[in-house]
């Protein structure tokens, strides 16, 4: 409503403003393209301010700087404009008086008087200090340890794609702070850090994560791949050398499934912090991913962290290298296009959680495991009769910060989840048609290899993605792929499961990931018993339509104070569950009144695995075996 009739009416004013200038800069003038100047004061970041001084080359007239607002690989206009703060110009030692757009918050217009060539901005990026922010807008810096994103503290002028644009950057780190990046460093002088000549687009692809503990892991030689990792204390530093050996084998599987890379180095830029928002960001040449402090170093945190970094390195190939034609935007103003996310995010959780088996990262029982619990929640779905799935993909601009409330009948981002599924659906269709000559591991030769070499953007439609498929094999993927988008199910795509030798079961025992995904989450998962998710202190966060509890009247909000007469706990609520005799009475208050619902369940505890469907072969073994 508010936000499309905004896009659309941006969309129209770079159709209006900026063709034309990119069609004059394609000419002669575009060795015109100016070289601006950034130095970045990051000294302060355990204050969590970071400064910033700006040269832009600039004529006389009004100067247009956009600050970034649709950030490559958060699907929607995230630039944290509302932490740049301090934001004044100057040229020749005076003040220039600005005003900011009426259309676009992150636009800012400036007046530049006769005789002015450069325009000087000094800015702060005032880092969020608590939760608020999504993704590099949110929490990055800690006492000990920050991750730079460029794009938070930098302004660019408009007409320019953000290839043409050149930056000469630099950063002055807190005293005795190491640091990792792939930006290619000219120089260093103590705290202070001088980059090589970079485009805008490198630039923002290029994150700097610097901390007092720093240690930097070797993975590959030729080209170099290692792990920059920062954390709150050295402890959390000293990682056991067999899941470093992991981290290794994963760079080697990944170049035997994809044939190629498309890049000049790599680094895994891997923030371990209970003090930074917690995410994973693809870039080309690295991926800023950000766990908890004891994220490498306990063995519970790094099984439920097992597919982040393998995800993120996955989006190296698919996502940077082969990218939707509509994501790839020619700067950070124009608007985004999600439609094609389906590959872009999907086919990477599929290859991202393969690729975690394959290297050892999890155990086959721990990625069937992670595919279960997939399954089983896109099986107990009451919003794909409303929405599909390909509408999951086209609303994430405006959706994708949605409340847990009402998740399960509003869908959340199921581009992921439920293309996991259907890629191995694909996966199977391929080796069954070609009786087991050709696989996914064939398509990602074909569409993501090709010549390794530095990063380079090749774009795709929907029809790309169905010829590069019959390529590998000749079938009706358009009408596989047109059917898996717009079908309004009952229940979850199990056919790859299925077809791969395996099947979706419920049993009384929960998996260890299901445990210890209740524990991180500080959640019950009740979700296939009596259809509720839960905090730990007995709130309820989602009640599924059509199953006991939310048919028994219980909605999300609502907090159960007693189960069958007894004060709530975890413990006191599952032995209700798993006394299937008995009747389950819920006392849950609901915005200061409280009632006793009875709910008509009697069938247990349920907890989702896969199970062999001996009569099949084991096709799924097959799909995650080392290369
Ligand atoms: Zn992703």
């Amino acid at each position: 409503m508010n936000c499309s009739g905004r896009v659309w009416s941006w969309l129209l004013f770079f159709l209006i403003v900026s063709v034309p200038a990119f069609a004059q800069n394609s000419s002669a003038a575009k060795s015109a393209a100016p070289t601006i100047t950034i130095a970045v004061d990051a000294s302060d970041a355990p204050r969590k301010i970071i400064h910033a001084q700006l040269t832009i080359p600039a004529s006389p007239g009004s100067l247009t700087l956009y600050y970034p607002k649709w950030i490559p690989g958060e699907h929607g206009p995230t630039g944290p404009i509302q932490e740049l703060t301090g934001v004044k110009f100057s040229a020749n030692g005076e003040p220039l008086t600005w005003r900011r757009d009426l259309l676009d918050g992150w636009t800012f217009h400036v007046d530049v008087p006769q005789g002015v060539s450069l325009v000087n901005v000094s800015l702060d990026y005032a880092a969020p200090a608590g939760d608020g922010g999504i993704y590099t807008g949110g929490m990055s810096a800690t006492e000990k340890m920050t991750v730079l994103n460029w794009n938070t503290v930098l302004l660019y002028p408009a007409n320019w794609t953000s290839d043409e644009l050149t930056y000469l950057a630099s950063v002055r780190l807190p005293a005795g702070w190491k640091f990792g990046t792939p930006l290619p460093v000219a120089s260093q002088a103590g705290a202070e850090i001088k980059f090589s000549p970079a485009s805008l687009t490198t630039l923002v692809d290029s994150p700097v994560i610097a901390g007092e503990y720093l240690r930097i892991v070797p993975l590959a030689e030729n080209p170099t791949q290692e792990m920059d990792i920062a954390a709150d204390s050295a402890a959390a530093l000293d990682a056991p050398a067999e899941v470093l050996d992991s981290y290794k084998s994963l760079t080697d599987q990944a170049f035997k499934l994809f044939g190629a890379r498309h890049f000049r180095d790599y680094h895994f830029v891997y923030s371990l912090s209970d003090h930074v928002a917690h995410f994973g960001l693809e870039h080309h040449e690295s991926n800023d991913s950000r766990v908890d402090e004891r994220g490498l170093v306990d063995p519970e945190h790094r099984i439920y962290n097992a597919g982040l970094l393998t995800h993120e390195y996955v989006h190296s190939w698919n996502g940077k290298y082969r990218r939707p034609a509509d994501l790839a935007t020619p700067d950070y103003e124009k608007p985004m296009q999600t439609d094609l996310l389906w590959v872009y995010e999907g086919l990477t959780s599929y290859l991202g959680d393969l690729l975690s088996a394959r290297s050892g990262l999890r155990t086959p029982e721990q990625y069937r495991d992670a595919l279960a619990l997939i399954a089983a929640r896109l099986d107990h779905l009451p919003g794909r009769s409303w929405r599909n799935l390909q509408d999951t993909a086209d609303g994430v601009p405006a959706m994708q910060d949605a409340p847990d409330q009402w998740e399960s009948w509003r869908r959340e981002l199921d581009y992921y989840d439920e293309d996991v599924l259907n890629w191995l659906w694909v996966d199977t269709i391929l080796r069954q048609q070609t009786h087991s000559k050709k696989s996914m591991d064939d398509f990602c030769h074909l569409f993501h290899g090709g010549q390794s070499g530095p990063p380079a953007v090749n774009t795709y439609t929907f029809d790309d993605v169905v010829n590069a498929l019959n390529q590998v094999t000749a079938y009706d993927w358009r009408g596989f792929w047109t059917e898996r988008l717009t079908n309004h199910g009952p229940g979850a795509p199990l056919s790859g499961i299925e077809r791969s030798g395996w099947k979706l079961v419920y049993d009384d025992t929960p998996s260890e990931l299901f445990r210890i995904e209740e524990r991180y989450h500080d959640q019950i998962d009740a979700a296939y018993s009596i259809g509720l998710l839960l905090k730990q202190d007995g709130t309820i966060i989602d009640a599924i339509e059509g199953m006991p509890a939310a048919k028994a009247g219980i909605g999300p909000g609502m907090k159960v104070a007693a189960v069958n007469g007894r004060r709530f706990s975890a413990d006191v609520l599952h032995d209700a569950l798993r006394d299937a005799s008995a009747p389950l009475a819920l006392l849950v208050e609901n915005t200061e009144y409280f009632k006793t619902y009875n709910l008509d369940y009697h069938g247990g505890e349920k907890y989702p695995h896969l199970a062999r469907e001996p009569s099949k072969p084991d096709v799924l073994s097959d799909i995650i075996k080392p290369r």
